[in-house]
């Protein structure tokens, strides 16, 4: 957020506020810069959960907690499911609203990466998504995309370990919700606080392209994955019906564009669904609309969900594309599905849950 940009001096939700958005509130009722810093730790470094509790801070801020009516929104957790493997957990985080979003922890060796949500439901629409079938709700607000972060770190606590990597990929699409997405962003990638680096943060986008250039033209220093699908328009736009909006030929353009000038690598998602979209012929297409990106192919089996008939790819079908792709110099990589039996794909838990309150 710019400088003197601050939206109100209103009390709301501590969660929404930049570090320097807290100190000007601090300043503006009465009390000095310097503490915002004990109370930014408290809540973005410990993952407090109740300022009250908090009675190392000096007096003055201790009362200004009790006082001023700042709150410290804290989800309630509606589901936590664990994996067989015990890498993966998934919560489902209830919002002041009642609206209720994903957000999946996973655990690989020496680190751990969280997916959060940035909006309930989603626009988008892909066939395939467990999220798209359930059509928008509503956009999440920065301290709801930092709430789940923090209370990553609060799971990773117990064990003596903190997030080391984020990752937008959860329900909603990220650059739908630009704003509060790039907010929560600063919020997390604060040193000060949960200090999750830039670098270690991907955004993930279905393919919005007037985001992807304006985080060109902002040189927002995240990582971007987009997810193609199709190798051509009449295919893509099948699976994902954004694309009738922002085209493939604008999508590829756009992408060309971020890549030479943040001189920074592409990651492309592509679910491969069986017979539909994995064979070596669709692979030789999406080498050559590739060719010149910067580019890296995450390869991911479709994740069965109810409202899509597709299965996911074979093994060795998965391996003919990668190869195919090498070929023609693009490296990729086959992304492990992770905690299927959790329903982690995006929004399958939140839907799953849904199904089984309707039939009960
Ligand atoms: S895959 Fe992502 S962009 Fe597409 S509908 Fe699901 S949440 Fe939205």
């Amino acid at each position: 957020m710019e400088a003197g940009a601050l939206k109100t001096q209103s009390a709301g939700n501590l969660l929404d506020l930049s570090f320097d958005e807290l100190e000007r509130v601090l300043v503006a009722d009465g009390l000095r810069a310097v503490h915002a810093k004990p109370l930014w730790r408290a809540v973005h470094r410990e993952g407090a959960t109740d300022l009250a509790g908090c009675a190392h801070f000096p007096p003055p801020l201790q009362r200004w907690c009790a006082e001023a009516g700042w709150r410290l929104e804290v989800p309630p957790v509606s589901a936590d499911t664990a994996s067989s493997d015990g890498l993966t957990r998934k919560f489902l985080l209830k919002m002041e609203d009642g609206q209720t979003i994903e957000t999946v922890l996973m655990g690989y060796t020496g680190r751990h990466t969280a997916c959060v949500s940035t909006q309930a439901g989603c626009a988008m629409g892909c066939v395939f998504c467990a999220t798209g079938q359930m059509g928008f709700v509503r956009h999440l607000r920065p301290g709801e995309i930092v709430a789940q972060v923090l209370h990553a770190n609060r799971q990773l606590a117990e064990s003596g370990t903190r997030l080391r990597n984020l990752v937008l990929m959860g329900m909603g699409e990220p650059l739908h919700n630009y704003d509060a997405v790039m907010d929560a962003l600063e919020i997390v990638s604060d040193t000060r606080g949960a200090n999750i680096g830039p670098s270690r943060i991907t955004i993930s986008t279905v393919g919005v392209v007037p985001g992807i250039l304006r985080l060109a033209e902002e040189r927002r220093p995240y990582s971007l994955a987009v997810s193609l699908h199709g190798a051509d328009e009449q295919e893509r736009r099948a699976l994902v019906p954004a694309s009738q909006r922002w085209p493939l030929a604008d999508l590829i353009e756009a992408c060309r564009h971020y890549s030479s000038v943040m001189e920074e690598k592409i990651f492309f998602g592509w679910t491969l669904i069986a017979g539909r979209n994995d064979s070596v012929e669709t692979a030789r297409r999406v080498a050559r609309l590739l060719s010149g990106i910067r580019a890296h192919v995450n390869l991911i089996p479709l994740n069965p969900t109810d409202g899509f008939a597709g299965t996911a790819s074979a093994e060795n079908a998965a391996y003919d594309f990668q190869r195919t792709l090498l070929e023609a110099g693009i490296p990729s990589t086959i992304r492990q599905r992770r905690g299927i039996d959790v329903a982690a794909g995006c929004g399958q838990l939140r839907a799953e849950r849904r199904a089984k309150v309707a039939r009960n």
